[in-house]
């Protein structure tokens, strides 16, 4: 009696045994997808204890990727921002509680960058059309669309959730900022599915969370702007975002000068006085509006910026192809022999 006692206490002290080492000696899976999306290619790393679980959250990061493009993107008509831009000079839209969330954002960047930031720019964008037509367009072109690029003429209403530009014409485009905002989102969808660990990336803006198996952070690398497919310098992360904004992505060049895709909504001309700018900070939100607000705000503006920002930091390439690294990021940057 008193050894069947031992032995079905033996037991069950085995099969704990057996839970926790299943548990806990599990290697976690590593899964790497990649799809279309937001006119550009997503990858999701996603780590999870078992296969099943880590696709799933890959499969939830991408739907949720696939749900804020249908609010935010301009490509789409039935879009949020699409009505809200439909609507411009007519009447205000009601939008969702994240769509008000990426342009309160956007206006808390273009305070914060002196109006370096602003996502109304998108007339004059039209203007340059740098990849369709590849003319410089007049100053009379320019000055025609500059009422339309106006702050003071978006009007948010928190409360209300409207949205309501005030001239007709005018047109929002958040490109400068909505993939970091998916890649957070995208985070947080993969965190309900059951991953431990993870990286969401619209190509170049992206956001991690926790480790690799085995405890080693994130490793990136940082495009050279000058260079095709060369890694300028290497940055490991953990918990953060990083992106970058560049004059290389899409641009032409006419008389030896190049004509890219970020415009200063000062002068309505491409901004001029970097090659690359590549921030990082705690969220995609941040990181991204403040890579595309720093490029036009320039190299020297930029840093002090960031400098005032706790847990924010870049690596600027300016005109010349000097590179600055801002304090928060000292001595995590590891720079590319190759190109040293
Ligand atoms: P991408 O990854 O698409 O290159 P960026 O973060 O570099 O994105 O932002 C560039 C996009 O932002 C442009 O395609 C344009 O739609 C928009 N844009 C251009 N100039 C500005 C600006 N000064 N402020 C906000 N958005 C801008
Ligand atoms: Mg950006």
């Amino acid at each position: 009696m008193r050894y069947r006692l031992v032995l079905s206490c033996l037991g069950c002290l085995l099969f704990l045994a057996g839970c926790v080492t299943t548990k806990f000696d599990q290697t976690p899976v590593v899964v790497k997808r990649t799809q279309m999306q937001m006119g550009t290619l997503v990858t999701i790393t996603s780590v999870a204890l078992d296969r099943q679980h880590a696709h799933e959250a890959a499969s939830a990061g991408f739907q949720e990727i696939h749900r804020l493009e249908e609010l935010l993107s301009t490509w789409i008509a039935t879009s949020e921002l699409s009505r809200v831009n439909a609507a411009a000079g007519k009447v205000p839209i009601r939008v969702s509680a994240d769509t008000l969330k990426v342009l309160e954002a956007s206006l808390e960047m273009a305070r914060m960058t002196e109006g370096g930031f602003n996502i109304l720019v998108g007339p004059a964008v039209e203007a340059w059309s740098v990849l369709d037509r590849q003319k410089v367009p007049s100053a009379l072109q320019l000055e025609a669309v500059r009422p339309l690029t106006d702050l003071r003429s978006l009007h948010v209403n928190a409360e209300q959730r409207t949205v309501y530009l005030a001239k007709p014409g005018m047109r929002m485009d958040v490109g400068g900022i909505g993939k970091g905002f998916a890649a957070d989102m995208a985070v947080v969808a993969m965190q309900k599915a059951g991953a431990t660990a993870g990286v969401v990336a619209l190509s170049g803006d992206m956001r991690t969370f926790g480790q690799l198996p085995g405890g080693s952070r994130f490793p990136f690398g940082i495009r050279h702007p000058r260079r095709e497919e060369a890694v300028l310098a290497f940055i490991d992360l953990q918990d953060e975002a990083i992106s970058t904004a560049g004059d290389y992505e899409r641009y032409f060049e006419q008389a030896g000068v190049r004509y890219h895709h970020i415009l200063d909504p000062i002068t309505l001309q491409p901004a001029r006085d970097c090659q690359s700018v590549t921030v990082v900070a705690r969220d995609g939100l941040m990181a991204d509006g403040l890579d595309t607000g720093i490029f036009v705000m320039g190299r020297e503006r930029g840093l002090a910026l960031i400098e005032r920002l706790p847990g924010v930091g870049a690596v600027i390439v300016d005109r010349s192809g000097e590179i600055w690294i801002s304090s928060y990021l000292k001595g995590r940057v590891r720079m590319n022999a190759a190109h040293e």
